[in-house]
């Protein structure tokens, strides 16, 4: 296994660690961190810097204007980026553009790359995904699907809600996972369509009110109502939509993980920082065992994140699924980023929970990490099916002679 990043990644990282620490962590504190409704001038100024200082869209290949960085690069440049909340955004490799257009780049036909991932890569639009529905549609269990899609002459005609699609406010398409066979329930059936969001029968009812703020557009509920749909408008095959949808989600599952590692990096400096300039019982906070102990916990899950995330985004480089070493590494690192963001506040004392740091914001934006991209229960549950799977082939395979028990 090689985990090393190749030289350019190492040198866009160093140059986005100094962009994000020179420019974008003051934008951060003037906004408070809250990015959901974010004005459109600041991302696009922010994406302008990033441009200048060579670092903006580092994940994409050259042909879309990007720096042909692969996942292992990535690591370090998106945990830099990371570092502040509006990093990621400034390198246009925020949740959920990135995944949107990793997924454009790897399915869609040339034609929809043109209108949706050129526009996307340049920054010149946003976009989001629309999976998740109110109960009893999809959930941590995609199976339940519920809104459908009807074939029409010309096309297909959409029904149904969705909610939790994050930055639907004012984003310029969907990409809308809908029904096109079978039943709630069924584990295929489903298609992935391109939808313009200023077409008829789409509509934002709301955005969600959330714990979390840093995500440009928010959280909106669509409601999808007899919503036509041009045939050239299917991304990938029709019924093709939930392996597609594996396309998206195990490397979106550890770009997540690369971004909060480094915002869990940054509360851990802003804790170090803390306890050594702070004195108690005749000595510095650093200096007192309970603060060692968190701190050396906190250090030692940071590094054992960035090993996971490298290992995933190794075998993602090599041609795998990941599908294994994704699932432990979100698991692990959601579950991390938030003991580490917590202890960091209870370091810092009254002065943590106060508007004076951002730690009380950081603590709401890893919250939710624990849910999307699959709950920790629902990747324990695949964990363990896989390892009791795996253990059974092992005594299939003793009781035939071929392996030790
Ligand atoms: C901030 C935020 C942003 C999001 N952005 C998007 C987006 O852009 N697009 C989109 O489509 N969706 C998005 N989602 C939705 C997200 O993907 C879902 O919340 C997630 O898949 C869980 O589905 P659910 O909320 O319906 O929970 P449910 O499916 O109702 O699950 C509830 C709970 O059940 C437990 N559980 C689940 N599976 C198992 C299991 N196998 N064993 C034991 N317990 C289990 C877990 O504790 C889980 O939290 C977002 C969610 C949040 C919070």
């Amino acid at each position: 296994m090689d985990l090393t990043p190749d030289d350019a990644a190492r040198s866009v990282a160093e140059r986005t660690r100094a962009f994000v620490r020179d420019t974008v962590l003051a934008v951060e504190r003037e906004h408070r961190g809250s990015a959901h409704a974010l004005p459109e001038q600041v991302r696009l100024d922010l994406q302008a810097a990033a441009r200048q200082a060579g670092v903006f869209c580092p994940h994409l290949p050259p042909r879309w204007g990007g720096l042909g960085i692969d996942r292992r690069g990535q690591a370090l440049v998106f945990e830099e980026a990371g570092y502040s909340l509006f990093g990621p955004l400034a390198l246009n490799i925020a949740a959920p553009d990135e995944g949107n257009m990793h997924l454009l780049a790897a399915v869609a036909d040339p034609e929809q790359q043109e209108r949706y991932l050129r526009p996307l890569a340049a920054g010149l639009i946003r976009s989001c995904f629309a999976m998740t529905e109110p109960a009893p549609g999809a959930g941590s269990d995609p199976s339940a699907l519920a809104t459908t899609a009807r074939p029409v002459p010309g096309g297909w005609v959409l029904n149904g809600r969705k909610w939790f699609t994050t930055g639907a406010d004012g984003a310029a398409f969907a990409i809308v996972m809908a029904r096109t066979s079978g039943q709630p329930g069924d584990r295929g059936g489903a298609t992935m369509f391109l939808v313009d969001t200023d077409v008829p029968g789409l509509e934002l009812v709301r955005t969600i009110e959330t714990l979390d703020e840093a995500m440009v557009g928010g959280h909106g509920e669509l409601v999808l109502q007899d919503c036509f749909v041009p045939a050239d408008r299917v991304l990938g095959a029709v019924d093709q939509g939930f392996d597609n949808a594996q396309v998206r989600l195990a490397p979106a599952r550890l770009t997540h993980c690369m971004r909060w590692l480094g915002l869990a990096r940054h509360a851990q400096d802003i804790a170090l920082d803390r306890a050594a300039g702070r004195r108690a019982f005749g000595s510095a906070l650093a200096d007192l065992g309970m603060i060692q102990q968190m701190l050396a916990d906190s250090e030692i899950e940071i590094e054992a994140s960035r090993a996971l995330i490298l290992r995933a985004a190794w075998e993602l480089d090599s041609g795998g699924r990941a599908a294994q070493s994704t699932s432990v590494a979100k698991a692990f690192v959601a579950e991390a980023v938030w003991r580490i963001v917590d202890r960091s506040l209870q370091i810092c004392g009254s002065l943590g929970v106060s508007g004076d740091l951002m730690l009380g914001r950081y603590l709401r934006e890893v919250r939710p990490f624990r849910i999307y991209d699959g709950p920790s229960e629902t990747h324990r549950w695949a964990i363990s099916r896989r390892a009791v799977k795996r253990r059974a082939r092992e005594r299939d395979a003793a009781v035939r002679g071929a392996l030790p028990a």
